[in-house]
């Protein structure tokens, strides 16, 4: 049996009873993923969505999860103090059904990195903005067989163009665009 190695796990902790729907974690959000970094703030850009229901005082932040190129075959529908919400409201997959958790100019998928950077954050944007305490950040120690392999932002972007286009376009782009680069 192969070694057993260690990974970090990091964990977002919500809790529903603080959250006001100030959305401020949707800025923080969407700034700290501007390029460059803080140059502009466009929600729809955030990784991290606001499920708002004001007459039922119903606020669920909802993080950007990992990107399908498949519809999910079945669907689900939460009621919340009798109130039902609809099948896709707090799912964090970006798929082709719905328009959320996508990058509004190019369309490619966005996914929660946990802020990951580098020098590194002492805690995620969204949770260090969030003043009710409603967002709080664990991390502990697992144990897995083998080293997971991580797909980068780029290998993510790539897979839904190729999902789109077919490899053969996006090989042809890309030797057309490093010729005239
Ligand atoms: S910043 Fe905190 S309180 Fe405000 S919407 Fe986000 S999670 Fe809720
Ligand atoms: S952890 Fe970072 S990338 Fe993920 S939702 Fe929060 S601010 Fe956005």
């Amino acid at each position: 049996m192969g070694e057993k190695k260690k990974k970090i796990v990091k964990t977002i902790k919500v809790d529903l009873d603080k959250c006001i729907g100030c959305r401020a974690c949707e800025v923080a959000c969407s700034a700290f993923h501007a390029n460059p970094k803080y140059s502009s703030i466009n929600p729809a850009r955030s990784r991290i969505r606001m499920v708002i229901d004001e007459l039922n005082d119903v606020y669920v932040p909802v993080r950007a999860g990992d990107y399908t190129k498949a519809e999910c075959m079945g669907r689900d529908k939460c009621t919340i103090d009798g109130k039902e919400y609809d099948e896709w409201c707090f799912c964090r997959a970006s798929c082709p059904s719905r328009e959320l958790f996508k990058e509004p100019d190019s369309g490619l998928p966005l996914k929660c990195d946990m802020c990951e950077d580098d020098p590194p954050q002492k805690e995620p944007l969204c949770v260090q903005v969030c003043r009710h305490d409603a967002l709080t950040y664990e991390e502990s120690e697992e144990e897995v067989g083998e080293e997971e392999v991580k797909l980068g932002e780029m290998e993510i972007g790539l897979e839904s163009l190729v999902d789109k286009y077919g490899m053969q376009k996006v090989m042809d782009t890309v030797a057309r665009m490093s010729k005239n680069g």
